[in-house]
């Protein structure tokens, strides 16, 4: 035996293998292979240091599912999705799902959708289908189809920014103010013209979880129609929203029961409560998909009609989602969305009562979660906060800059998910006030460092 290899048999025979001690390939794709076991070590090792999702306070994305759904997971990793002539049932059974969103959702009658990665995708396409309805009114009322734009408040998501660059659409995007964080129709009426495909409204930001004036702006459009003709569709971002209101708000009205609503998309793998890969798009009425964006292929024997940007993708979080809605019901999922609520109304309380907080919008409809921001100047900020938090206690909570022009209000998010328990909400509020303690005695981030972090990526 070589020197190397007696150590490797060593290190093996004493705990883990030869890259206890030696670099991980990182950078030449590796010449030779090797065992199983060190492949699994080498990479349950590195993900080790991650940060433990039970914690991720950051994320809307589900992190816990039942034992019996990672089942089905498990079980389906070797199917691909879109081949649906050889797995007709898997087609069949997002088929149910698209129906029961359009239940959920209020659709006046038999509709159609898609299965998507994400919201993301979903908002792509749904916006793609509004552009092309859009100019096919142009072109039919013989009129310009060269500048299309989309009107959206500044509190959306990111992806509604890159569908206008991807797509070549002008953005037209309302902005915030201090203290008001979400859009209306006084703030929208003046951005839209004959060129306008459509308004996106939010049901649950990002910044806040808060909703847009979807039930005014619905208002604004139908007097649009009737004063001017101009027929201006308009879509909800329900991304987070979309499996929260139904069962905490069920009267409050934003889904297809407001007329201009034509299409809306919501998060598979947010408050769906399924792992991430799952999204969906929802129309009003089959005549909302503009039909030109439906290909019909030819493939594997069988014709096949696809709507969608990806081709391959898994059908394990379709099924996961199946068997959500089963499983849970709009019982099941009231009651998770309620003990959410409730802890975080919870949380809210304990952060008001330390006297350092303010609450932002708790009384109104909104996700789960807690925003709030330091009530008065002191010698550290919420990125202070959020850094010491997770340094202390290895929580993580957000602190960010709004957008334009509320760019000088910091906010701090906490989601309170549906495993996070009384007591672990109780332990939170301590180690927020234990933090500011800390941070009472030794001080915030050096001002130049502070502005290094604020104009670094992401803000
Ligand atoms: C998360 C989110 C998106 C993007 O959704 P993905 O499912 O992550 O692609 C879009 N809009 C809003 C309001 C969101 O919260």
């Amino acid at each position: 035996m070589s020197i190397d290899s007696r150590q490797m048999a060593a290190d093996a025979a004493l705990f883990g293998n030869r890259f206890v001690t030696q670099e991980v390939p990182s950078r030449e794709f590796p010449d030779t292979g090797m065992f199983a076991q060190d492949a699994l070590h080498l990479v349950a090792e590195d993900l080790a240091l991650e940060g433990d999702p039970a914690r991720n306070l950051a994320t809307f994305v589900t992190t816990w599912m039942e034992p019996e759904a990672q089942q089905i997971i498990a079980a389906n990793l070797h199917r691909n999705f879109i081949d649906h002539a050889e797995y007709p049932r898997t087609a069949e059974i997002e088929q149910r799902c698209i129906r029961m969103l359009a239940d959920l959702f209020h659709a006046p009658g038999e509709t159609t959708g898609a299965r998507t990665q994400g919201s993301s995708e979903a908002i792509m396409l749904g916006s793609l289908s509004l552009k092309w309805n859009w100019r096919k009114r142009r072109e039919a009322a013989g009129a310009s189809t060269s500048s299309p734009n989309l009107v959206f408040g500044g509190d959306v998501h990111v992806v509604w920014e890159k569908f206008c660059r991807y797509f070549d659409v002008e953005p037209r995007i309302v902005p915030l103010q201090p203290g008001k964080y979400t859009i209306g129709p006084d703030d929208v009426e003046p951005y839209i013209d004959e060129n306008t495909i459509g308004v996106a409204a939010v049901l649950g930001t990002t910044f806040t979880g808060h909703k847009d004036d979807v039930v005014g702006i619905n208002d604004l459009l139908l007097r649009i129609r009737a004063e001017r003709g101009l027929d201006v569709p308009m879509h909800v971002d329900a991304a987070s929203g979309g499996f929260v209101w139904p069962f905490l708000y069920p009267h409050s009205e934003w889904d297809f029961r407001l007329e201009q609503v034509r299409s809306i998309n919501v998060s598979g793998h947010k408050f769906g409560l399924v792992y991430p890969g799952i999204g969906w798009l929802i129309f009003r009425e089959t005549a909302d998909l503009a039909k030109e964006l439906v290909f019909e292929e030819n493939y594997l024997g069988k014709t096949d009609s696809t709507f969608t940007l990806n081709f391959s993708t898994g059908s394990a979080m379709v099924l996961a989602q199946y068997y959500n809605f089963v499983r849970y019901g709009r019982a099941g999922y009231t009651y998770i969305m309620q003990n959410m609520q409730t802890n975080a109304r919870v949380l809210a309380e304990k952060l008001a009562a330390m006297g350092r907080f303010e609450i932002i919008g708790a009384g109104e409809e909104q996700l789960p979660l807690v925003a709030f921001r330091l009530a008065e100047e002191t010698g550290y900020d919420e990125f202070d906060i959020a850094w010491q938090l997770s340094a202390e206690r290895g929580w993580m909570v957000p602190a960010y800059t709004l957008p334009p022009n509320a760019q000088d209000v910091t906010i701090m998010r906490a989601l309170v998910k549906e495993t996070m328990s009384r007591e672990q909400v109780d332990t939170l509020a301590r180690d927020i006030d234990e933090a500011c303690a800390t941070l009472a005695k030794k001080g915030g981030v050096h001002e130049s460092e502070r502005n290094r972090i604020l104009t670094g990526p992401g803000h």
